[in-house]
């Protein structure tokens, strides 16, 4: 089978077969006799094209077979996890996982780290002393079996075909592409050995896809290629035009997961982190309705039982433990700034994205997958969307190292938000549920 051919295939319209689909995802992974700018070609003949849904979902398993697909079916219970396509202030990870394995769920949570203006877990769980995210495999299935919760970054042997093939998306300008993001997502969920996945496809300003539509057609594509993979799975389509709670960094959002499993976070961190639990324990099994899973995670939050499988999961992975009664533990920046309200008002709208380019910016995330990142740095909204600030009031405060971008950190800051004279209705959190 000749490269030239399949991309003249495809670049004609035409369904590519099992073996063609084969062939080109075998070459992504051991690039033995196309070239790169062949992988290029084709994936720019999808990005036009697009797949058929059979298409996507031959395209999805081949793409999970080209690495190691765990097989945890010697653990009793159901093993569900969550994806969140990306949003700023998003820790819900470090929320649900807990209480969702406080409800007998087995959480296998295989995490990426943050890039541009987005988070990531990885990083965020970094910022507690000690905490391992590259546990072996015989590591991760110790935890798994001990706390119910492993939470690690993707090992070289998954999905390696998409390794190559994001990395060449992303400088080919082919990474928008419904049927390459949800084999390139899927395909690593299903390498976890999961029987469950939630799925949080973020709409609006902040997310990777900015309109309601672009969304749902993402939800949906990832929702039918997961079913036909096997899985139960739920997609929740959830509002990112402003941050999720108060915190955007790394330590600065611990503390808040930390006061959420406490329940005094912020009401959009705890509302999100219980409906997405909720829909975990409801897809194992461990509900019999959805009625029952939300009583039962707001069950495992008042009780304190979420908290405490997060202090175990700490232990677990090497974490300082203490972190949870002494948040002061975690790495802080030693000057703070504020961006103060120039008039009194209602904080109209916020722009997330404009925030998450912000702290990337103070080091809290990466311009470059290479980057370092310093947990300590961060920001805080003291205004959210809907809450009345006076004039001179701080809307952000920002905790930073050093001065060399803080003009501009600040000045982005500064117009990231609008103020109006009267409260506006809040957007929901929520916007629909696609099963
Ligand atoms: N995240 C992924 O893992 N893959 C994509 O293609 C897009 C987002």
């Amino acid at each position: 089978m000749r490269a030239v051919d399949l991309i003249r295939k495809k670049r004609d319209g035409g369904e590519l077969s099992e073996a063609e689909l084969a062939k080109f995802v075998n070459e992504a992974t051991t690039l033995r006799e196309w070239e790169t700018y062949q992988l290029s070609a084709m994936l720019m003949a999808i990005y036009f094209q697009g797949m058929t849904p059979a298409e996507t979902a031959t395209f999805t398993r081949l793409m999970t077979d080209s690495g190691k697909r765990l097989d945890l079916s010697d653990l009793p219970g159901p093993k569900v996890d969550k994806h969140s396509t990306g949003g700023v202030g998003d820790k819900t990870s470090l929320i649900l996982a807990p209480l969702a394995a406080a409800c007998g769920v087995i959480v296998p949570m295989m995490s990426g780290r943050g890039l541009g203006h987005t988070g990531g877990t990885l990083d965020k769980l970094e910022a507690i002393p000690g905490f391992r995210v590259n546990l072996s495999e015989a590591e991760f299935r110790v935890a798994l079996k001990n706390v119910g919760i492993g939470m690690i970054g993707q090992t070289a042997d998954v999905a390696p075909a998409d390794k190559t093939l994001y990395s060449l998306r992303d400088v080919s300008a082919s990474v928008e592409s419904l049927p390459l993001i949800t084999a390139s997502i899927l395909s690593k969920k299903i390498a976890e050995g999961i029987t469950g996945l939630v799925l949080d496809v973020k709409c609006g300003r902040g997310a990777f896809m900015k309109t309601r539509e672009k969304a749902t057609e993402l939800a949906r594509s990832l929702v039918s290629v997961a079913h036909a993979s096997g899985l139960v799975c739920e997609a929740l389509l959830t509002n990112m035009d402003a941050p999720l709670g108060r915190a955007v960094g790394n330590a600065n959002e611990v503390v808040e997961c930390i006061e959420t499993l406490k329940g005094r976070g912020p009401d959009d961190i705890e509302e999100l982190s219980v409906r997405l639990a909720a829909r975990m324990v409801h897809l194992g099994g461990c509900a019999v309705s959805d009625y029952e899973a939300e009583k039962k995670v707001l069950h495992a939050l008042s009780s304190g039982a979420g908290l405490e499988k997060f202090r175990a999961m700490v232990a677990q992975q090497g974490g300082d433990p203490r972190v949870v009664d002494d948040t002061a533990l975690l790495p802080t920046a030693p000057h703070t700034a504020r961006v103060a309200a120039e008039h009194s008002g209602f904080v109209e709208a916020m722009d997330a994205e404009s925030v998450g380019v912000a702290a990337m910016m103070l080091g809290a995330g990466r311009q470059r997958a290479e980057d370092a990142v310093d947990h300590g740095v961060g920001i805080f909204l003291k205004a959210k969307p809907g809450e009345h600030v006076a004039a001179g009031d701080a809307v952000f405060e920002v905790h930073y190292r050093s001065d060399s971008r803080m003009p501009a950190v600040l000045e982005l800051l500064s117009r990231s938000y609008t103020l109006r004279d009267t409260a506006s209705r809040p957007e929901p959190l929520v916007l629909e549920t696609l099963a």
